[in-house]
């Protein structure tokens, strides 16, 4: 079946009203486009848990901290309305930016504390930008589920700490990521890769291996395992680490010495594009499958 996209707020929530009144569970996917297995995992997840999927797709300005990223992020309607039609979305909706912010916004979403790491420091007013357009979109959708990849484990500890201080009556639903075959995670950023750079790019993957592997078997002095992980990268002078940490799982801040579930995360350039992956680890036991 044909999937047409909605592009207004209004003819969204006109669309919606009558099918929340009829027992159905709403989930939302958010999404930037340019679509790929990664998204589709969470599309299939939100298929078998709720009666009727939204996905957005909006390439959201205010989370861009680089003018280049967002003026060249790809953009892909025509086949992303494909890819939703073949795995029986309901809706997608695609705001032009001018719908989203039709007057320039002067209330923003701050989550403290968990963006003062990893990502946060390197990109100043992303997850401002971030959880102020998920707001939006849950306000906008009102779902009862809304589905995250754990791919980005920062930005759903922002969400979920957002949905929980706000009071925003919604399950936030994370979900595995799905990597090629050789570990590296499915991104919307890799098609920027050249043939040579994809070659390394599972590099970030195997550092965080490393690292998994040394907490499993009982090391629990972070700069010692991170010492170790940054190895992997000594054979590629090319790849440019921007940073490896060690971070409690749950809420994404940095441990010195590890006691609990563990998330090891990183990010790297590798020319013009930057890659950020992370795994799942808990200390003496088996590294979660999920990654
Ligand atoms: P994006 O379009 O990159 O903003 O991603 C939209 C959603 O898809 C986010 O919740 C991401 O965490 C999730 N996502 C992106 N890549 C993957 C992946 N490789 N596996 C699972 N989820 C992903």
């Amino acid at each position: 079946m044909k999937l047409e996209a909605l592009h207004s707020i209004e003819e969204l929530r006109r669309t919606l009203a009558p099918i929340r009144n009829v027992r159905n569970s709403i989930g939302l996917v958010p999404t930037m486009g340019a679509l790929h297995a990664g998204h589709g995992r969470l599309i299939e997840t939100a298929r078998r848990e709720s009666s009727y999927v939204v996905v957005s797709i909006f390439v959201n300005p205010i989370q861009f901290d680089r003018s280049d990223d967002y003026s060249r992020y790809p953009r892909a309607l025509p086949s992303d309305l494909e890819f939703c039609a073949a795995r029986g979305v309901d809706l997608v909706f695609a705001p032009p930016a001018g719908e989203m912010y039709p007057s320039p916004q002067r209330a923003f979403v701050d989550v403290n504390e968990i963006t003062d790491h990893l990502c946060g420091p390197f990109r100043p007013g992303h997850f401002r930008g971030v959880a102020t357009v998920v707001l939006k979109l849950l306000n906008v959708v009102q779902p009862d589920r809304a589905y995250f990849g754990e791919k980005d484990a920062q930005q759903v500890a922002v969400i979920r700490q957002l949905v929980t201080d706000l009071n925003v009556p919604v399950e936030i639903v994370e979900v595995p990521t799905v990597r090629e075959a050789d570990g590296l995670a499915l991104s919307s950023r890799n098609a920027f890769l050249t043939a040579e750079e994809r070659s390394i790019a599972p590099t970030l993957y195997r550092a965080l291996q490393t690292a998994a592997v040394l907490i499993s078997a009982g090391t629990t002095c972070t700069a010692e395992i991170k010492k170790e992980a940054l190895r992997a990268f000594d054979a590629h002078p090319e790849i440019r680490v921007e940073y490896l940490e060690i971070a409690n799982a749950s809420d994404m801040l940095p441990v010195e010495q590890i006691t609990g579930s563990v998330r090891i995360a990183g990010a790297v350039w590798i020319g013009k594009t930057r890659l950020i992956d992370n795994v799942l680890c808990t200390p003496g036991g088996a590294q979660a499958a999920s990654g």
